[in-house]
């Protein structure tokens, strides 16, 4: 089969250097596990998917699709003897339409590159994954990617209208429009949006834009103590204003922070949050407001920045948090949300299960959202250690859900989740997440295995 694929591509699309294979082999996600791949093969238009696909079902052979392989779920990873279809190449913007208001991208896009090449026409692309400087477009669509601005903006799948994808047996359909209106037929655009390469390789997506938002003005407030800081988001976030960032540090994030780079936080910071407007006219005034709110609940310092360049001073913290992580040693991280109400609970119970599991928790993340990214942090080549930080991070999943939340709010199932999602999605909806399935990937070769298993190990 890989001769033919060879030769219906032709040179150097289809490569089996076993270095090579093991470096696609996976994503950004720890403790998943990788197949032995057969082949990677770089595709560069739809019909060389389609190709793929074809010949994939004639020959009963898995398929994993993959952008930048910056996933954190290991939904990229190889399953044994599969053909990694990697996507990157298809990396044509191939409009930008200032009057409609949309751009048709190919999946392999990277994220940044598209927001520069619409903010030159004057106009906006907000979906905003951390990693947005190298995962792909067609990654950040199947896995419904979120980000810092998402709390005014939404998620990837809101600016999603329409897209092209190749089914399993190598068909190409496309679904939604190009219109900003349009209600026919189901919406089989959003069932491919997250489904993390399990129904359809996507090779074409038609996104939403909007016009270009104002440079946002910044504020940061300490909090010797992280309840009344998530008391001050939920009081800001119902007091009528939509910020445009808004996000949460605990104290063990910011001592994880501080090691790395001292930033002049007091010891005992118990939090900070910082807040972003991009609202013309008025974001002085609704920064105004956040930091009475902050003050009015026992803020130990409120700073609020006078112009965008003072801001992303404040905003260094937050940027830090990765890289200070990584230095610390391994960590896994947790993508719960849960419902604004019950961001304190959330908090202060990662904290629990930290000391529960002896194992250093840190919660930072989207706290506007209610989406937080608990890190358990530990030293991989501590085998007593690496198994209770994976029992800390299950314990966080278990927590989100307790509260009435989901396990993922934005990095998705991939490998890492699946044992959960059987407990969040409950019978009836398990049923048909197969049963849709079944319909679209009869002979299961698309991702086997990621997002549904068979298995029952449930937490
Ligand atoms: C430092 C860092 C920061 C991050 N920050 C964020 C964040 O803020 N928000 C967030 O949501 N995520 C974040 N992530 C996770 C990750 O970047 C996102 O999940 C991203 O959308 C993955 O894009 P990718 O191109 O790397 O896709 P990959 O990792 O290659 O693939 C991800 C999944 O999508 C499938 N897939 C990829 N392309 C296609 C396609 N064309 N058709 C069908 N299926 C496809 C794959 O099979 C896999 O299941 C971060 C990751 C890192 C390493």
């Amino acid at each position: 089969m890989l001769a033919q694929l060879a030769s219906e591509l032709g040179p150097g699309a289809v490569l089996t250097d076993p270095d090579l294979l093991r470096t696609f082999s996976t994503d950004a996600a720890r403790f998943c596990p990788a197949g032995t791949a057969a082949a990677l093969v770089r595709v560069r238009s739809t019909v060389e998917v389609s190709t793929v696909l074809r010949l994939a079902t004639q020959h009963r052979v898995p398929v994993v699709p993959q952008g930048a392989r910056t996933g954190l779920a290991g939904g990229a990873n190889a399953v044994d003897g599969c053909l990694l279809l990697n996507l990157e190449r298809m990396n044509q913007i191939l409009v930008i339409d200032p009057r409609e208001q949309i751009a048709v991208v190919q999946p392999g896009v990277v994220n940044a590159a598209l927001s520069a090449a619409v903010a030159e026409k004057g106009l906006f692309y907000p979906p905003d994954p951390a990693s947005w400087d190298s995962s792909t477009i067609g990654g950040n669509v199947a896995t419904n990617a979120g980000g810092l601005c998402c709390v005014k903006y939404g998620v990837t799948g809101d600016w999603v209208r329409g897209v092209e994808v190749v089914l399993a047996d190598g068909s190409v359909m496309r679904t939604g429009r190009v219109t900003a209106k349009g209600v026919a037929g189901y919406d089989l655009t959003h069932l491919f949006v997250g489904s993390e390469g399990t129904l359809g390789v996507v090779t074409e997506v038609t996104l939403a834009l909007r016009p270009k938002a104002d440079a946002p003005l910044t504020a940061a407030a300490t909090f010797t103590d992280v309840t009344a800081a998530c008391a001050a988001v939920n009081d800001y976030m119902s007091s009528g204003v939509r910020p445009s960032l808004l996000e949460l540090m605990d104290g063990p994030t910011i001592q994880v922070v501080s090691a790395y780079r001292d930033l002049g936080f007091p010891p005992d910071t118990g939090a900070v949050l910082i807040a972003q407007s991009d609202e013309e006219y008025r974001a002085a005034e609704d920064l105004g407001a956040f930091a009475d709110v902050c003050r009015r609940l026992g803020a130990r310092e409120v700073v609020v920045a006078d112009d965008p360049a003072e801001g992303e001073l404040l905003i260094e913290a937050r940027r830090l948090v990765g890289p200070a992580h990584e230095s610390f040693g391994a960590d896994l991280v947790d993508d719960v949300c849960v419902p604004r109400a019950r961001l304190a609970d959330l908090v202060r119970g990662v904290a629990r299960i930290g000391q529960e599991y002896g194992v250093l928790v840190t919660c930072a993340g989207h706290a506007g959202d209610g989406n937080m990214h608990p890190a358990v942090v530990f030293d991989p080549a501590d085998d007593d250690m690496s198994a209770r930080a994976e029992q800390a991070f299950g314990a966080i999943m278990r927590l989100g859900l307790d509260l009435g939340g989901t396990i993922t709010g934005e990095h998705g199932v991939g490998l890492l989740k699946r044992a959960w999602l059987e407990a969040e999605l409950g019978e009836v909806s398990l049923a048909a997440h197969r049963a849709i399935k079944r319909a679209l990937d009869p002979l299961n070769i698309l991702n086997p295995g990621k997002v549904l298993t068979h298995e029952r190990r449930g937490p």
